[in-house]
């Protein structure tokens, strides 16, 4: 039972940590052509990743989600995990990669304890995918998915942001590819962080807008599946996977919001749409080691968890780019 409670009652079970700011891709929704990443004093050592991990943990988080920037693009990375995958009460440790280096570390991470993967993917058109990704390889990305379903994860989802003409005309081929290899998929609605000027254009494509494509060919049934996470869930008639929306614009779920963010710089973040964080780096390098102190920080920042996120698509409040906070 998690002793992490926020002042509207909420019970936070899950961290998503961020292990780099770095990526080997510059997908256009989530930073810049030319972005600025963090000195490298500045990044959260293993040890200090780790720490921060055995706080949560020991106040009854359940669930951490590796995430960047990368994760792979760390060269620690499955000694995270192997860390990560040792400590009690940790029920779930996943994932969320662009898949791009999954040929070669899906089964690493397998063996160290990684139980879950998401896989980003936005197109299956390979010209697209370099535009979108900016300099991403398609052919990769399907190797690396390929490695990972062979690796034996217990789950692996597809994550898509759809983007108004731009990928829009993908979603039944997405969901289609989803179907042939047996993954779930969750399309993403995007979000106004960082300034940057491909926002400018309207592309925001809804929740709804998605659903009602894939409806034309497969009708949509509201699942009961709860994963704790924002995704509704929906089944088709003749497939076993499960098509998730995460609608930061449309279907506000914040009233049942259970995580938080760890950045990669140590910066507890309370919500994904609000500036609102607690540093904990200073407190992991000025008392190394001293969880109690840790675990006294996180309990009382808790109470700065906003009750929600306000996102503007004509105006971008969060100034932190994705890659930094740790999508
Ligand atoms: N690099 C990994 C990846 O791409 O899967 C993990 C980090 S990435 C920031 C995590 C997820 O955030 C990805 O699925 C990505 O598509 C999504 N994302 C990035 N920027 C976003 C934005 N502005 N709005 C919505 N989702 C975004
Ligand atoms: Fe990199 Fe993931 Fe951001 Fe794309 S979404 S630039 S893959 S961190």
């Amino acid at each position: 039972m998690s002793l992490i409670v926020d002042s509207f009652g909420r019970k936070v079970e899950y961290l998503r940590l961020s292990v780099t700011d770095r990526c080997d891709f510059r997908c256009v929704y989530c930073m810049t052509e030319n972005p600025c990443f963090l000195p490298r004093e500045h990044v959260l050592h293993l040890e200090e990743l780790a720490w921060i991990a055995q706080a949560f943990t020991e106040l009854g988080v359940t669930k951490i989600r590796l995430t960047g920037g990368e994760p792979l693009v760390r060269t620690d990375c499955d000694q995270l995990v192997s860390l990560l995958g040792k400590l009690p009460g940790l029920n779930d440790l996943s994932m969320t990669t662009n898949g791009s280096r999954l040929s070669k570390f899906a089964k690493p991470m397998r063996d160290a304890g990684l139980k879950r993967l998401n896989i980003s993917l936005d197109t299956l058109n390979p010209e697209l995918f370099t535009q979108l990704t900016r300099n991403g390889k398609l052919e990769r990305v399907i190797e690396g998915i390929d490695a990972a379903i062979a690796a034996g994860f217990e789950r692996i989802k597809i994550n898509a942001v759809i983007l108004k003409e731009q990928n829009d005309h993908e979603v039944l081929d997405l969901v289609d590819f989803c179907r042939e290899r047996g993954l779930d998929i969750a399309f993403i609605e995007e979000m106004p962080l960082g300034e940057m000027d491909e926002r400018k254009r309207a592309r925001h494509c809804s929740s709804d807008e998605v659903k009602s494509i894939i409806d034309t060919r497969y009708p949509l049934q509201l699942s009961n599946k709860r994963t704790g996470g924002p995704a509704r869930y929906y089944t088709m008639a003749d497939s076993h996977i499960h098509i998730g929306f995460i609608s930061p614009h449309s279907h506000n779920f914040c009233h049942e919001c259970n995580r938080v963010r760890v950045t990669v710089e140590g910066q507890l973040l309370l919500c994904l749409g609000n500036e609102h964080a607690i540093d904990l780096k200073s407190i992991v390098r000025e008392y190394p080691g001293d969880i109690e102190r840790l675990k006294a920080a996180i309990l009382a920042g808790i109470n700065l968890k906003p009750k929600q996120h306000y996102f503007d698509n004509n105006e971008v409040q969060i100034l932190r780019f994705m890659n930094a906070t740790g999508g």
